[in-house]
């Protein structure tokens, strides 16, 4: 199956918590889990309580899920990341949640450039970025320490990239593993993110014991 495309509020009634998937909306009283913060669908308030009782299985299924939504990954492609992280050195959750960091699409809402990550993933595939001083179209690149993400100078002179993304930015400071030049709109990886600079709302523990089974 592919990527989701359905209404993504959805989602976070679905897990239960507010996921910040719609950028500017989520900060807002226009945020859907503000007033319906139960399940959706018909039963939806009836599985309320049936959260409180979720077998092992089900956490780590929902713990999988979660992170899977947050970062907009496909069911196949977070599967992959998964085989890359078993296969990298160091403790697998860890390595997975820093593989899910380092997509472009991820590194440009952290520097703050996109409001959120689906918004980030739109702005690549139409070609406003560049890495490395070459354009690229593909949001789920992995990036490296040393790599430099660049708004294209065809794209910078847009509304967007001079008001809507500045004002944005400029409230969003990215986090220390990254180093942002907002006036040039340029930013490079210093370096992978530390758990601590990382949702600590992921439970990766249950991730890797989902995979496990
Ligand atoms: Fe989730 Fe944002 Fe939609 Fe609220 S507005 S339900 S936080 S995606």
């Amino acid at each position: 199956m592919g990527r989701y495309l359905g209404p993504v509020c959805r989602l976070c009634r679905r897990e239960g918590e507010k996921l910040y998937l719609k950028g500017a909306k989520c900060f807002t009283d226009k945020c859907p889990f503000e007033r319906k913060g139960y399940p959706p669908g018909q039963h939806g308030r009836m599985a309320v309580r049936r959260r409180a009782r979720m077998s092992d299985f089900a956490k780590q299924l929902r713990a999988k899920q979660r992170a899977r939504r947050i970062y907009g990954v496909s069911e196949r492609q977070f599967q992959r990341y998964f085989d890359i992280a078993l296969q990298r050195r160091g403790m697998t959750g860890l390595n997975l949640l820093q593989i899910l960091e380092s997509r472009l699409d991820n590194v440009i809402y952290r520097l703050g450039f996109a409001r959120s990550r689906a918004e980030a993933r739109q702005l690549v595939t139409h070609g406003h970025f560049t890495v490395n001083g070459r354009r690229t179209d593909v949001p789920s690149m992995l990036l490296k320490p040393g790599d430099v993400v660049a708004v294209r100078p065809g794209s910078r002179k847009r509304k967007y990239f001079q008001e809507t993304v500045f004002e944005w930015a400029e409230q969003h400071k990215p986090p220390a593993w990254l180093d942002r030049d907002l006036e040039n709109l340029t930013g490079r990886v210093m370096r992978l993110p530390e758990r601590g600079e990382i949702d600590a709302t992921i439970n990766e523990q249950l991730i890797v014991e989902y995979y496990s089974r």
